[in-house]
């Protein structure tokens, strides 16, 4: 058995200004990879020892890519031959003492001379505790693999039951969240759907299966343009995706999903796409925070603070352009995170920061194949097979790591050829505490 006790965060001692990332996402790599450290010791603290490429984590969760291939480990990224005086730790950061400068983890505490908060989002159930408790979310790794090898037990059992009240629940399919996420991996269950589980099926009429998307608002992907949203309504509908606007799920036991209004719908998986909220740090005072983000002048630097920093989605940087914000996506952290390296080098040399400034570069979504939307600058509007291409090349360019670009490649040339979804596995990696709704279905069963 572990002795945590007899673990430390073990970081050498040094006479540099030490520079603590807490989070090595699309923010902390970027600001890790550009501060070369001939003048500062770099220490990295993150619960997960890879960087997530989440645009992608809904084709783990639909069997379309390997984990493996949207995760780049982050001691490979920094490792020794690349970067000096770079330490990372698996750690979980619990809170921060700002006027002491430290940091506190369960294995100890670490001082720190510039801290960098840049621990991104976590799922927000908006205080929901019964669709927390039997719903799938979509934030990590772990999630996705979770819903992918429920979504297969699912088709197995549905393979298996003579009860048509069972198999209909067990092929309906409710997502909650019209943002990308959900629009994604709609579209991704409505093509599995169509190429994939007859065949894999042959008993099981696929007809039957349900795929509901269920957005709050009058439109879906709500942060892009109408007109994207136009199109990818028309397109999920062709796709033959249920499409409810206006419509709020408001609690969901694990076997029925009911709308406001009273509308149910029998289902054994919800899952929960409808929102996030920043991943605070305890520590900071609470006029630091507002709408779960840190608030942070044009420097990046969190109120009250000089020498603490918070970048990427949970960085609240109010300005005329973005008065509630930079939007939740991987451009801000990107961009923060590479001016935030200069801005640290002019710091310690007493020179004057540059403010910071987002140049937006557009959003992209996809629905299925040939079939995409892209938002670009200078108010223009893609749809279908360029706004396709134009995300296929995105998101390969902006992997990290030379394998996760060509595994994911080859992979969706494959696809393209074959119409095959190649992970179709169930491999549980963790089942959930307290998931006994579920539980009892599954020792009912027999199949887990
Ligand atoms: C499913 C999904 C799909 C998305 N699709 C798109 C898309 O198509 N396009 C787009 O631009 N954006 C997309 N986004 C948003 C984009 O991924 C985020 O905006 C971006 O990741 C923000 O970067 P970040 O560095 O702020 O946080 P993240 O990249 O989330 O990194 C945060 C890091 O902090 C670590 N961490 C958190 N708390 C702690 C703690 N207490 N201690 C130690 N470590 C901690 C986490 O493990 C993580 O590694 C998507 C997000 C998700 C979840």
């Amino acid at each position: 058995m572990l002795d945590v006790d007899k673990l430390s965060l073990n970081i050498p001692d040094t006479t540099k200004p030490r520079v603590v990332i807490i989070g090595g996402g699309f923010g902390g790599i970027n600001v890790a990879q550009r501060l070369k450290c001939k003048d500062f010791q770099v220490v990295m603290l993150d619960r997960q020892n890879y960087h997530g490429f989440w645009p992608l984590l809904y084709q783990v969760a639909t069997a379309g890519l390997e984990p493996d291939s949207i995760a780049e480990p982050l001691r490979k990224m920094f490792g020794s031959d690349k970067f000096e005086d770079f330490h990372f730790r698996l750690v979980k950061v619990n809170g921060v003492n700002p006027i002491a400068k430290m940091v506190h983890t369960v294995v100890g505490d670490l001082a720190y001379d510039y801290l960098i908060i840049a621990t991104g989002t976590k799922t927000n159930y908006f205080g929901n505790d019964e669709v927390k408790k039997n719903s799938f979310p979509l934030k990590q790794v772990p999630h996705a693999l979770n819903l992918r090898s429920h979504l297969f037990q699912c088709f197995e059992q549905a393979s298996m039951t003579a009860d048509p009240e069972l198999q209909q629940s067990l092929l309906n399919f409710v997502i909650v969240g019209g943002g990308p996420t959900g629009v994604e991996t709609a579209g991704a269950l409505a093509e599995m759907r169509k190429h994939i589980l007859p065949t894999d099926y042959p008993g099981v009429d696929f007809n039957r299966m349900n795929i509901y998307l269920v957005e709050g608002m009058d439109r879906v992907l709500p942060p892009m343009s109408p007109e994207a949203s136009e199109k990818t309504l028309k397109y999920l509908q062709e796709m033959g995706v249920v499409v409810k606007l206006n419509a709020l799920v408001e609690g969901y036991d694990g076997y029925v999903a009911t709308i406001k209004g009273g509308e149910e719908i029998q289902t054994q998986t919800l899952v929960w796409a409808a929102g996030v909220q920043g991943a605070l740090i305890d520590g900071l005072p609470a006029e630091a925070v507002e709408r779960g983000r840190i608030l942070v002048n044009r420097y990046n630097q969190v109120l009250g603070y000089d020498d603490i920093f918070a970048i990427g989605d949970i960085a609240f940087m109010k300005t005329d352009k973005w008065p509630k914000g930079h939007p939740g996506v991987a451009q801000p952290a990107i961009q923060q995170g590479k001016l935030l390296s200069k801005n640290l080098r002019r710091l310690i040399k007493g020179e004057k920061m540059e403010e910071f400034e987002y140049v937006d570069k557009g959003s992209l979504a996809i629905i299925g194949r040939n079939r995409a939307v892209a938002d670009l600058p200078g108010n223009i509007h893609l749809g279908g097979f360029f706004a396709w291409m134009t995300w296929l090349f995105v998101h390969v360019m902006a992997l990290v790591g030379f394998r996760n670009k060509l595994v994911v490649l080859s992979n969706w040339v494959y696809r393209f050829f074959t119409y095959e979804n190649g992970t179709r596995l169930i491999i549980r990696p963790f089942v959930r505490k307290g998931d006994t709704v579920r539980q009892q279905f599954i020792n009912k069963y027999n199949t887990e």
